[in-house]
């Protein structure tokens, strides 16, 4: 009742007009019937569940957190019906002539919910090991593995007979008994690399090899990820036919594998990242829901949580603090995620998660409309590389690829750009058109096709921010003579990449008076970054940026530069006119997410600006760390404020929100748009507006942990 009193009311609502926003007949999403579904909820059952939990109570949570879809425990491990297929384990505890699955997906489909089943294959008990030895995984000692948190059990092989026939039939079973939307598989796609006689025999008709050892530098390393990753899609296309035979319109929903490249083929998915661990960023979740957008476009995709902690003591009996649970999940929502909170175990030890719960989907509920996106107003694109991961990063793949990663996304959030994440195997001018600015963090492994793409986006007027190896390395990891990028960057690689530099520092031009060094007016020196690839200019450069190189650090008496000045650039900035390219040949953004430098936040974040060339599409300004996503939906805009600032000084879960305000929005409204009224989807009032010059500048008065502006267009 609020909200809609507050709707109906003209105070504060800037020039009213037509609806002529372009772009709001597009294409609906391919995301079939899942496309409906904004709130999802899954329930696990543990074994003795049956019998012993609140049918009812569940029923009516479900229906106060207005869930469109739900998920529950069909089988797999365990079966939660009564199977007929020998070997699927029946719950001991389901008694002769009951049905605890189909009893509670008929009772979700009777509230009209949409219903998954969920299966869990990646385990076994020994009477199946007896029968069925070949359902196994065996280790690289040639054992077959037993089960390592519960050693009654066993491993099972997840690319031979076990999965492709056995679990073949329990899926079919499901969907043929159940109505149900489909089917969802959580570690189907094995644990850990397996050395059976059927994956020995495959892989080696395959690839004509033996299988790899765990030595990152064995060749057939990646014949073999390459192979295994066909083979799950095969898998996964076989599940899927039996699912669709049995139940027209229903589908196989993969949990995690293989691949973010392989997501585009699903018509709906679940991202499963339950919650922070260690020093994992309050934004990862934010993060994977732009990585799945990267590839599936508007496609819909959840956001998997839980409301318990997530350390590898695993504790999935807990509960963490609901502001905890609650910034994770508003930053994927923010960012994308349909959410969707699991929660194991039907009989509840602690109670205090479900109104956080309730509370978020309410919201969620009543918001409805404004959450759902039709695209991002976002002109960066982050580039991200799996290859890069996988055959240059391989067992260093976090310290190599991803901190660079997250040091980037790091500084972009500080620096309030809103920005999305682009697949490199995606770089195509539909996919890459709608940005003014491609990023590539250390993205070292690219193909010469990739380099020619990127090239082109430069000259039909994109502009590449890069840094350190980018484009040093081919497509399989092997390193380039040169830097596959050279001609746009116009540098060449000396033949040197220095690992660790000590004591090193960047010399600020400031009488360049260059727009890279905004705001560091006062600092003729910063701290270089640690790591640096050797380049040699092939053009003429401006030098707003350039090497103090490495001098002794101890004893004191001698820390004192030994070279003057030099005109080593440690920045390249070429204007080519619309199009802008920097090339960064040290790690900065890696060393800032190792050190956290606010000098490195400022370069990064000014080379962001000089190289997008163009007016931010939403510029942010007041006190806080915010994560900023810009959308556009079928009849408004929307500006999501999600307050990252944690009370926690050193790390870890939120245990209260610290409001920051008051926070100026100044949107760039986009060409066509007539805005008829603003609003604030969370303090649910009408804030203070005002217009110019195509843009709207909107004050928040506060922001405790996430707020709205949304504007109807
Ligand atoms: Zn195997």
């Amino acid at each position: 009742m609020r909200r809609r009193r507050f709707l109906g009311t003209t105070a504060g609502a800037v020039a009213l007009g037509a609806f002529a926003g372009p772009g709001a007949d597009a294409a609906s999403a391919d995301g079939g019937s899942f496309d409906r579904a904004m709130r999802w909820g899954q329930l696990a059952f543990v074994e003795n569940d049956p019998g012993r939990y609140d049918r009812d109570f569940w029923l009516d949570y479900f229906r106060r957190t207005h869930l469109d879809a739900v998920t529950l425990s069909a089988g797999g491990v365990v079966a939660f019906y009564p199977t007929k297929i020998p070997f699927h384990h029946r719950s001991a505890w389901m008694r002769e002539g009951t049905d605890p699955f189909g009893d509670l997906a008929g009772a979700c489909r009777r509230l009209g919910m949409l219903v998954v089943a969920r299966v869990d294959p990646h385990a076994l008990y020994p009477e199946a090991r007896e029968a069925h030895p070949e359902w196994i995984a065996v280790g690289d000692d040639g054992q077959p593995r037993r089960h390592w948190a519960n050693p009654d059990l066993w491993v099972t092989c997840a690319l031979g007979p076990f999965n492709f026939e056995h679990v073949t039939g329990i899926v079919r079973e499901i969907a043929t008994l159940y109505d149900v939307q489909g089917i969802f598989a959580n570690r189907w796609a094995g644990s850990g690399w397996c050395y059976c006689e059927s994956c020995r025999r495959m892989f080696k008709a395959a690839s004509g090899r033996e299988l790899p050892g765990s030595g990152s530098d064995d060749p057939a390393r990646r014949p073999y990820l390459l192979w295994r990753r066909q083979r799950l899609l095969e898998l996964w296309d076989v599940w899927d036919a039996a699912i669709r035979e049995a139940r027209p319109g229903a589908c196989f929903i993969p949990n995690g594998p293989p691949g973010l490249e392989s997501a585009r083929r699903a018509e709906f998915l679940a991202v499963d990242q339950q919650a922070r661990r260690g020093l994992t960023p309050p934004w990862a979740f934010g993060r994977s829901a732009k990585q799945y957008r990267a590839v599936m476009g508007r496609k819909p995709v959840a956001g998997l949580f839980s409301v318990g902690v997530e350390e590898p003591y695993r504790w999935k009996d807990s509960v963490q603090a609901g502001p905890e649970v609650r910034i994770w999940a508003l930053d994927g929502i923010a960012n994308g995620f349909r959410p969707w909170f699991a929660k194991f175990s039907a009989v509840l030890y602690d109670r205090r998660w479900l109104q956080t719960v309730e509370d978020l989907y309410a919201w969620h509920h009543k918001n409805e409309r404004y959450l759902r996106n039709e695209a991002p107003l976002a002109r960066v694109g982050l580039v991200y590389s799996e290859q890069t991961r996988d055959f240059y990063g391989k067992e260093q793949a976090e310290a190599k690829v991803d901190d660079h990663v997250k040091g980037m996304y790091q500084a972009l959030l500080e620096a309030r750009v809103p920005f999305e994440m682009v697949h490199d195997a995606f770089l195509d001018p539909d996919h890459v058109d709608r940005f003014k600015l491609l990023i590539l963090p250390n993205v070292a492994a690219l193909s010469d096709d990739q380099c020619r793409r990127l090239a082109e986006y430069v000259a039909r007027g994109g502009s590449l921010l890069a840094t350190f190896e980018t484009s040093l390395y081919d497509e399989t990891g092997a390193p380039r003579k040169d830097l596959g990028l050279r001609d746009v960057f116009q540098v060449s690689f000396e033949g040197q990449v220095d690992r660790r530099v000590q004591n090193s520092y960047l010399a600020l031009n400031l009488e360049t008076r260059h727009a890279l060094l905004a705001g560091l007016e006062e600092a003729p020196r910063v701290i270089n970054s640690v790591q640096r690839v050797h380049v040699r200019p092939l053009a003429g450069f401006p030098s707003p940026v350039t090497l103090i190189p490495s001098y002794p650090d101890l004893p004191m008496e001698h820390v004192f530069p030994r070279v003057p000045p030099t005109d080593d650039r440690q920045a390249y900035l070429r204007d080519l006119g619309r199009s802008r390219v920097v090339y960064f040949p040290g790690d900065l953004d890696r060393t800032f997410w190792e050190v956290l430098s606010g000098d490195h936040a400022r370069l990064l974040a000014n080379a962001v600006d000089w190289a997008t060339n163009e007016e931010r599409p939403v510029a942010v300004t007041g006190p806080g760390l915010l994560d900023v996503a810009a959308w556009r939906q079928k009849e408004s805009l929307t500006v999501h404020l999600v307050n990252l600032t944690n009370p926690m000084t050193m790390k870890g879960p939120y245990r209260e929100f610290v409001p920051v305000g008051p926070i100026t929005v100044k949107l760039r409204v986009p060409e066509g748009v007539r805005p008829r009224r603003v609003h604030l989807l969370v303090a649910e009032t009408v804030p203070r507006t005002e217009e110019a010059a195509g843009a709207l500048t909107v004050t928040v008065p506060s922001v405790s942990d996430h707020e709205v502006v949304a504007m109807d267009i």
